[in-house]
Parts: C-alpha cells; structure tokens; sequence
C-alpha cells in the first residue's frame, strides 16, 4: 500500500529531517510509528500525503509512484487517505455534521451520500446524537472522535494518524486504539505516529522506529 525506497528529506535550510527511509506498508496492515520529538515521524505522513516532497528516494502509494506527484493529482491521492492530527484541527464554527462532511463535499458527494456516509461514520465513532452540535459543546475526547469520523467518512485506504492520542487520558488514548483497530479489520491500512510509552507497551503491531531522520529497525511488537 505504502512503499518508501531511499526516501530523504532536507528542508530548506539544510535540516535533515529523514534519511534514507526503506519500508513498505501492506495492504490492511497496522503500524505504529515511534521516535522522540524531532525524529522525522510528521515529514514521514506528510511525504505520504504529499503535503512535503522528498528531496530524493521514491514513493509509491497503492502502485502508484507519487514520488513526483502533480499537484492536481493531490487531491485524488488525499481521497485515499484519512488524516487524523492531535489538535484534531475542526472547524469551531461549523456543527459535527458539517465537520465530518468536509472531504465528502470537497469530493463533490451527492448530498444524500453526504447524509448516510457521514451518519455511519458518526454512528462508528458513537455521536451520532451529537451531529448537531458545535465542537465547542464537546469534550476532548469527543472532539478527537470527531476528527476521526472526518478521517474515514470517505473510506480511504489508509489512516495516517500524527500523535492521535497526544492530549488524551490513558482511557480515552485506549478508546481510540479500539477504533483503530476496528478500522483495521476491515482492511483499511492504518500508520500511528506515537511516543506514547504506555499505548505501546499495551499493543503488539509492528513498529517503525525513527532515530533522527533514519528508520533503524522495523520490529514485530513485545
Ligand atoms: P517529529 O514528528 O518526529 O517530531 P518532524 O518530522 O516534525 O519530527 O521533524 C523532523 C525534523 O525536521 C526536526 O528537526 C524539525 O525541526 C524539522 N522540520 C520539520 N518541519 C520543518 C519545516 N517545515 N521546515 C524546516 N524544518 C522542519
Ligand atoms: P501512474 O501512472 O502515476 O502510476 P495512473 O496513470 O494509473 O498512475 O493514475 C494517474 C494518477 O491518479 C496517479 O498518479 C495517482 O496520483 C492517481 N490515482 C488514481 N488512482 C489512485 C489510487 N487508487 N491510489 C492512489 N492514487 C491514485
């Protein structure tokens, strides 16, 4: 699903932000992506998700090089993708409803899809009573859900999450890996970026570890 060759980025200004990254993330597989503060884990799902370009290496996402991606064929990339943040980035003015229809109206959805795929995915995420709501009117926990009812509303191919459960309790950081995992099972390819000690000493998936900018081994959980 996802496959980095040699992939490196230097941002402008010379920082080395990864270096010869190699991996390959298959088709309904779950990983986690760990390394401290600085290693290069948010320029790894922003490579993905061609919000930055690798300044060498190649990139191939579902068997299609995206390494030197045209920037009108980026939104037709993002469709397969869902992003989920840790400041979950909704619009505090727009209710539930209308957050989670974004992509869908973006992909210029028939309004009844619109409806029914926003319902599911709210009723997935266990606020569907909410969907009138402002976020303002949620708790924290309830807003991250939010974000990730947006990350799958479209059934991408592929979750990318950046820190998801970064302000969350150990019980709601445990709530969302439920969600995760249940997308995972149905086949949807799912890449945390964590360094949540405690979310990773619970769970077994495969882990990519980050070490400034170079991914130094690729390991099967405790
Ligand atoms: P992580 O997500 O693991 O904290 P990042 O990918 O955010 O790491 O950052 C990796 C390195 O790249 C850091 O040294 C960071 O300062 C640098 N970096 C990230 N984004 C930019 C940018 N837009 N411009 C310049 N340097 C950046
Ligand atoms: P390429 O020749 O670049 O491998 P195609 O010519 O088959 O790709 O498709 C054109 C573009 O449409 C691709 O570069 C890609 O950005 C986008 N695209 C189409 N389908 C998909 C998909 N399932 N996953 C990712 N990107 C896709």
């Amino acid at each position: 699903m996802i496959r980095f060759q040699q992939v490196s980025k230097a941002y402008r200004g010379g920082r080395q932000a990864l270096q010869k990254v190699d991996f390959h993330l298959g088709k309904g597989e779950m990983a986690f992506l760990t390394g401290h503060s600085g290693a290069g884990k948010s320029t790894l799902l922003k490579l993905i998700a061609a919000v930055e370009r690798p300044s060498d290496g190649r990139i191939f996402f579902n068997d299609h090089d995206i390494t030197r991606i045209d920037s009108h064929q980026i939104p037709f990339l993002r469709r397969h993708i869902g992003m989920i943040f840790q400041d979950h980035r909704l619009l505090m003015d727009r209710t539930v409803f209308d957050n989670v229809a974004l992509p869908l109206q973006i992909a210029q959805s028939p309004a009844g899809d619109v409806k029914r795929r926003v319902s599911a995915a709210l009723d997935k995420v266990g606020l569907l009573d909410k969907a009138q709501c402002l976020p303002i009117q949620l708790s924290g926990g309830e807003q991250q859900r939010v974000g990730i009812a947006r990350a799958v509303v479209n059934k991408p191919l592929v979750v990318l999450a950046d820190e998801p459960t970064g302000n969350l309790d150990a019980d709601l950081s445990q709530q969302m890996m439920g969600l995760f995992a249940e997308f995972n099972r149905v086949g949807v390819s799912v890449l945390m970026a964590t360094h949540d000690t405690s979310l990773l000493s619970r769970h077994s998936y495969r882990r990519l570890e980050l070490h400034q900018g170079s991914l130094r081994e690729v390991t099967y959980g405790a």
